[in-house]
């Protein structure tokens, strides 16, 4: 998925020529039919004064970049989502149970309560979500995909034990995300329990309690007998309506993936947070980097629903794979371009995975040739016209580092085939394609075979790409 100079000149109204022009300012050498990348796109754009319309790029190429902003009259209220916190034994697998047993009543479930990975609950007619995996690693994880899915964090600490090393770690993470943290003192339960010192320890952490005139506030629970839950969550209800947590539910869903797996029966099935919209079955839909379209919707409770709004956790069915938690999902207006941005999203995925563990790749020929590996390396190129191939093949021949040299293996004229890959993954090459591009199948190819293949348009570039290769100065690619 990208957009071709042909196309983009045709968006940008304006003929192809102007942009291969540009293209050549910035030491690109373009034809029509070259796709273009989101970054070459948008300097493009820049480069003639022209208001880039995101959606449009991202509906083609990449959500990530999805944001649109919501009118202010088209936001409601919506429920927190809550993650809980706090060092190990101290209850937060307990408390998540006992909030959720309290509120949860059998005639409601059904009996039969799901476990997806997320849970809403109410309280005074008032929804809150709960994120069902406890602990810092899981928030801070997601965050680093690029998720920011929590509006309060619970810090449970145990009122037996006090502040410890993973209660600071947890507060400290979610100072980070700068979300809002209300204190759970546990286990008030237990004879030795000390709440005044959790007060104490966590002043000294800048979480002063209101009590002594600051901001935070510390409930005290005893997850074991189910007491000070509702005062718990009538908190929670509080700090909501301060930070008026709103969406636009009459949009098209986006959210982030919470958990996955692969079901035997079901196929891949992911448990969806909707943050923005309203999801309903039968939406296509991209997530991370698969797609599909909503089968079907399970709640929290195992009853199939319909539609899921804002803040509301499900479990879909419907994938072509297997997404991970963290990544987000966008639903489309039609499947066709769901699918377009899919593959899109996929080709890309697959494309990095290849870069970073191909049998020969740039990336890791200096350490081969260090660890005495690698005495040669191995090139097949490829080249618009005879005198470029024979000019890229005689300066490449003349590099020498470290007494280690480069093999031509293959040179010709003409897109890179898919034969040029097998031979190239025969024989651990690379391929080096000169104003030529792989056709279909000898993409697909490299891919599968992970054979590095380096485009270039210019010969100087091609020779110190792979100079500095040698000398370990290539630079990192993420
Ligand atoms: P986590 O590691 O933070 O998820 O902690 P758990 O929820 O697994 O609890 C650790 C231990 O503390 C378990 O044996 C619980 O039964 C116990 N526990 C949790 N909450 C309470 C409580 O409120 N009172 C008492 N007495 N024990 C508790």
């Amino acid at each position: 998925g990208s957009l071709s100079v042909a196309e983009l000149a045709e968006k940008l109204r304006k003929e192809s020529a102007e942009i291969i022009k540009k293209l050549m300012g910035m030491g690109v050498m373009a034809t029509k039919n070259e796709e273009l990348d989101v970054t070459t796109i948008q300097l493009l754009c820049e480069d003639f004064g022209v208001e880039v319309e995101e959606e449009e790029i991202v509906d083609v190429l990449d959500m990530d970049l999805y944001e649109e902003e919501d009118a202010p009259a088209d936001l409601g209220v919506r429920p927190p989502v809550v993650t809980i916190m706090g060092h190990v034994d101290h209850g937060k697998t307990t408390l998540l149970d006992a909030i959720r047993k309290t509120k949860v009543t059998d005639t409601e479930a059904g009996g039969i309560t799901q476990h997806i990975g997320a849970y809403q609950v109410e309280e005074n007619g008032k929804k809150v979500t709960f994120l069902d995996t406890p602990g810092h690693a899981a928030f801070t994880t997601m965050r680093a995909r690029g998720a920011q899915v929590t509006d309060i964090t619970i810090l449970v600490v145990a009122a037996d034990d006090g502040v410890m090393p993973q209660t600071v770690e947890a507060l400290n993470h979610a100072k980070a995300a700068e979300v809002p943290i209300i204190v759970a003192v546990n286990k008030m339960d237990k004879e030795n329990a000390n709440p005044d010192r959790v007060m104490q320890e966590l002043t000294e952490h800048q979480l002063v309690p209101e009590a002594w005139g600051g901001e935070t506030i510390f409930v005290n629970v005893s997850a074991v007998k189910g007491e000070g839950i509702d005062e718990l969550l009538e908190m929670i209800l509080l700090v909501s309506e301060v930070e008026e947590f709103k969406a636009n539910p009459d949009k098209r869903a986006q959210g982030t993936v919470v958990e996955a797996e692969l079901d035997k029966g079901r196929g891949p099935v992911a448990t969806l947070l909707v943050q923005n919209g309203t999801m309903n079955v039968g939406d296509p839909i991209v997530v991370g980097n698969t797609f599909g379209r909503i089968r079907a919707m399970v709640n929290d409770l195992g009853r199939r629903v319909k539609t899921a709004g804002p803040s509301t956790p499900v479990e879909i069915t419907g994938l072509s794979d297997v997404p991970q938690a963290g990544d987000q999902f966008l639903v489309f207006e039609d499947e066709k371009k769901a699918r377009q941005v899919g593959e899109g999203r996929q080709a890309r995925a697959k494309e990095a995975e290849r870069k970073q563990s191909s049998k020969v790749s740039l990336d890791d020929l200096f350490n081969q040739i260090q660890e005495g590996e690698l005495k040669e390396i191995n090139v097949i190129i490829k080249a618009d016209v005879q005198g470029s191939a024979e000019a890229v093949k005689g300066s490449l021949e003349k590099i020498d580092v470290e007494g280690v040299k480069v093999n031509i293996i293959h040179t010709a004229v003409g897109a890179i085939s898919e034969s040029d890959v097998i031979l190239a993954s025969a024989s651990n090459a690379i391929i080096v394609g000169f104003n030529v591009r792989p056709d279909v199948n000898a993409k697909r190819t490299a891919d599968s075979e992970k054979v590095d293949v380096r485009l270039h348009r210019v010969i100087y570039d091609a020779i110190e790409e792979i100079e500095s290769a040698m000398k370990g100065m290539l630079d990192p690619e993420f």
